[in-house]
């Protein structure tokens, strides 16, 4: 089990760099936590601009020199504060919804730079894009190119378009975040790419520019990425001596973060594996896209959240506090492991005792750390880290609990950037 509470005093917790505690306190950057939680209420979402950065300019380290886009996959955490921070870096967008799209344009986003994902696109959504003027459409079907191409032969444009290939790869990662297998419902398959870009060559409402391929998420080898790579370069070679050109080659994101000690590459250290085999391939001269999400935002979140009730029993002790599962889904929805720790320091030696840290909601499911050693009292404060990605946007009302505020900390300065959502937002548009 991993330990919760760092080895000596000020170091960062492992996997979140901008986290430490200072004489006893749990910091962000420059902020007491505990202030915040005070001031705000709980449960408060608060996120480290440092720490977003911090995980682009991994990115941009590892694709220096080369003609690359980062689409930041904005699903991990669509809250208009943190798209702005990419926005304003110089980040395009991996949208999934038409809905994202207006979130993200809303946000400061550049149409130009988004690249739209999703198997289910609506006739409203691609002609919405169109207008915009997204920079791609990544398609994941043959009857949506057909669709894709209608639509935009009647608003008179043409739509740049990417195939999604599935290259049957398997990302060794939870099977619900895995989506390179053959049995995946995404992409098209590996077989059928090249009839496919055939196909699309002969829609006049079309224009091929890319391929692309995202083969999971929560990934923590090289080796998948690499195998997708050439899979998807072997089909270039096919779709190129069919003479159509591809533009640019989209790896889609997925890159894993430390939530309970995994080991991910660094995005540097895989990208330099990445462009080591495209070159050596001959391919260097392509440009790339990439759609990071979770690992952009994972570790720069954490949220904060009150001790309710400490609840002893024969076979398990609780510890109930204000964050529930539809607050933090990740545990419910993956069995996932979130490190949980005390806003104060424990004093050294000061006896813990194990619980199963649980939310208010009526379901079993309704967990967020199981067996975990903590010294604390109610009314006190928790931290559950690595809370940037798949949370808030994940979140919902269930139990007619509005959703948690949040806060973006740059700095020694701290801004509200979403109120907490008020009771009565909850039934608006409904009728008794
Ligand atoms: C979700 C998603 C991503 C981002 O995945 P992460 O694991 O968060 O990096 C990228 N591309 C597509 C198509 C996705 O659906």
């Amino acid at each position: 089990m991993t330990p919760s509470a760092p080895a000596r005093a000020d170091a960062p917790l492992p996997g979140t760099p901008f986290v430490a505690y200072r004489a006893g306190q749990l910091m962000l950057e420059d902020v007491a936590l505990a202030e915040l939680a005070q001031r705000h209420g709980t449960p408060l979402f608060v996120y480290s601009r440092a720490a977003m950065l911090g995980a682009l300019a991994a990115y941009q380290r590892g694709l220096a020199g080369r003609e690359a886009l980062i689409c930041y996959a904005m699903k991990a955490n669509s809250t208009l504060a943190v798209l702005k921070v990419f926005a304003d870096a110089g980040c395009g967008f991996d949208i999934v919804s038409g809905g994202e799209l207006e979130r993200v344009l809303a946000a400061g986003g550049v149409a130009g730079k988004i690249v739209f994902s999703g198997i289910g696109k609506t006739r409203a959504e691609i002609r919405r894009a169109l207008e915009a003027g997204i920079r791609c459409f990544n398609v994941e079907s043959l009857a949506e190119l057909d669709v894709i191409d209608e639509v935009a032969r009647a608003c008179g444009r043409r739509a740049p378009i990417s195939i999604r290939v599935n290259p049957n790869v398997d990302a060794r990662t939870h099977p619900y975040i895995s989506t390179g297998l053959k049995g995946n419902k995404f992409g098209i398959a590996h077989e059928q790419a090249l009839a496919a870009y055939q196909h699309a060559a002969r829609l006049t409402g079309l224009q091929v520019v890319g391929i692309d391929c995202h083969i999971g998420s929560q990934i923590t080898e090289v080796a998948p990425y690499v195998e997708a790579l050439d899979r998807v370069l072997d089909l270039v070679g096919a779709i190129e001596a069919a003479g159509i050109r591809i533009r640019h080659i989209d790896l889609g994101g997925g890159l894993g973060i430390d939530y309970a000690g995994d080991t991910p590459p660094a995005a540097d250290a895989l990208w330099a594996a990445l462009l080591a085999r495209l070159d050596a391939r001959g391919y260097g001269d392509r440009a790339l896209m990439i759609e990071p999400g979770r690992s952009l935002v994972g570790n720069a979140g954490l949220c904060l959240t009150e001790v309710l009730y400490l609840k002893p029993g024969e076979q398990k002790n609780f510890c109930i506090v204000d964050a529930a599962m539809n607050d933090l889904p990740r545990p419910a929805l993956y069995e996932a492991f979130h490190r949980i720790v005390p806003l104060r320091q424990p004093a050294p030696g000061a006896s813990a005792t194990t619980y199963d840290v649980v939310g208010p909601v009526c379901e079993s499911g309704d967990w967020l750390g199981r067996d975990r050693p903590l010294a604390v009292q109610p009314g006190e404060h928790l931290a559950v880290l690595s809370a940037g990605a798949y949370c808030m946007s994940m979140a919902s009302n269930y139990n007619t609990r509005p959703r948690a505020a949040e806060v973006l900390v740059d700095g020694g300065e701290a801004r509200v950037v979403r109120q907490r959502e008020a009771v009565q937002d909850l039934w608006r548009g409904e009728t008794a």
